[in-house]
């Protein structure tokens, strides 16, 4: 195992890793997973408290999964979906997200991943206002602290960090605020908050101009960005305002999808139905690479107005392998009823982390179906943050990891999007886990207390 790290650090060139860290400490390997847990090259067990990166719904090394991608593969390895050509997983596959999206989305465009499928949201966003010559509208509108992925459109419709060190990001890209969250001015705290904040981006289009605005992009929990749950209200603002403009909606359901929430999809919590939704991470639990994007039958129409080719097909659209082993892993979200289980065991898991309330270092405890975060903060009171140079994030995480949890920090939150397959008892085991790394901060907060 030793060779084994040092190859990695020889050859790996890790994403989201401070590099001269890697190479002093090396990999963490994983060599093992199944449901909930999983093991590493020394043969330790870790609950998935986020569930590999939010998608592993299904949970880890289930053998219908395997069954169904080596079928497919000894009877047709790939079959390309280019001019008209098609594969029976694909089809079944489009006609079962057409069966459980929101009424009126219709057809389904496959990619390999979330900032792929935005990607392609984007163009064809700007394919459906161009074919109905109102060529100007090209700009899309997203939230600051809104996370669409890291290709070049994604991350410039993104208002992270990943938006840092790069180059150039893409024109046309535009912000709002985020809805109100956790430290946002007194009282415009949700529930406090009524949504009104989704008024922004009637500001916005009042400056601009609606004919400059194609379509407006967020997610129904902003995850990436520190899991930010805005009221159902928002979205239904968001939508009207749409509406009034002739702008579209796009939903990222990237994170959202499937059943993280309790609900199937995030939208289903507000009742909002988009234009366009960007799909991927739970429609295959991260069994293979994939994502679609789904459009409405009226955005659909607008496309049938051309007699040319939409020339924008990925080699690996609706691939006949993960078609088949994606539409494997929604019937068994569905069969399992693992969205009922999302709702009922995310419930009692809000209510077991309450007791992390006990540290004054715990600022705030949110959640919905089994997507959780926990603020850490130096004062509950003031809500003060820890300085970005503590690293409080990167702290609890080793203290997590060394009492056999794996979790996500962004910043001073953690986050918690463990499988949806998790039962009560392995939710009391992951809350025991954390609360004692949660308890490890202690001289930390002392410290960041009297500086
Ligand atoms: N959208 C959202 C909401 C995401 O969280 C992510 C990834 N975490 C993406 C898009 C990008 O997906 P991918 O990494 O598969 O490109």
């Amino acid at each position: 195992m030793v060779e084994l790290g040092k190859q990695d650090i020889a050859h790996v060139l890790h994403p989201n890793t401070i590099l001269p860290e890697h190479e002093q400490f090396g990999p963490f390997v994983i060599t093992a997973g199944k449901g909930v847990h999983l093991w590493d090259s020394d043969g330790r067990e870790y609950i998935d408290g986020f569930a590999g990166l939010w998608n592993v719904l299904i949970g880890y090394g289930r053998d219908e999964m395997a069954d169904v991608a080596s079928e497919q593969i000894r009877k047709l390895s790939f079959c390309s979906s280019f001019a008209g050509m098609s594969n029976p997983p694909a089809i079944h596959l489009a006609a079962k997200l057409a069966e459980i999206t929101q009424e009126g989305v219709s057809h389904f465009l496959f990619t390999s991943g979330g900032s792929e499928s935005n990607e392609q949201a984007f163009k064809l966003a700007w394919r459906y206002f161009h074919l109905r010559g109102e060529h100007r509208r090209i700009k899309i509108v997203s939230l600051w602290q809104g996370f669409h992925g890291v290709t070049l459109g994604a991350v410039s419709a993104s208002g992270t960090s990943h938006r840092e060190g790069t180059g150039p990001l893409a024109p046309w890209f535009l912000h709002i605020p985020p809805p109100c969250n956790y430290g946002s001015p007194a009282g415009a705290e949700y529930p406090g908050c009524t949504g009104a904040c989704a008024e922004a981006l009637e500001d916005l289009i009042a400056v601009e101009g609606e004919d400059t605005i194609a379509a407006f992009i967020m997610e129904p929990v902003l995850g990436a960005g520190g899991l930010i749950f805005p009221p159902n209200e928002y979205l239904r603002r968001i939508r009207r305002i749409c509406d009034r403009h002739g702008i579209l909606l796009i939903t990222d359901e990237v994170v959202t999808g499937f059943g993280r929430t309790g609900r199937l999809f995030g939208v289903d919590h507000s009742g909002v139905r988009p234009d366009i939704c960007s799909l991927s991470k739970g429609i295959i639990s991260g069994y293979l690479p994939m994502g679609a994007v789904g459009i409405t039958d009226e955005v659909y129409r607008g496309l049938m107005t051309s007699g040319k080719a939409f020339m924008h097909g990925l080699t690996n659209t609706a691939h006949p392998v993960t078609c088949a082993v994606a539409l494997k892993n929604i019937e068994i979200i569905l069969e399992e009823d693992l969205v009922s289980n999302a709702a009922r065991v995310g419930s009692s898991l809000l209510r077991k982390l309450q007791r992390l309330y006990q540290y004054p270092w715990v600022g705030e405890v949110r959640g919905l179906g089994l997507l959780a975060a926990v603020e850490l903060v130096t004062d509950r009171q003031t809500k003060e943050r820890f300085a970005p140079s503590v690293r409080v994030g990167d702290r609890l995480r080793s203290a997590a990891q060394e009492n056999g949890l794996i979790v996500r920090t962004i910043g001073n939150v953690i986050g918690l999007a463990p499988p949806l397959c998790l039962t009560e008892s392995e939710s009391d085991d992951l809350v025991d886990r954390l609360e004692r790394a949660v308890e490890a901060l202690e001289p930390l907060w002392r410290v960041s207390c009297s500086s």
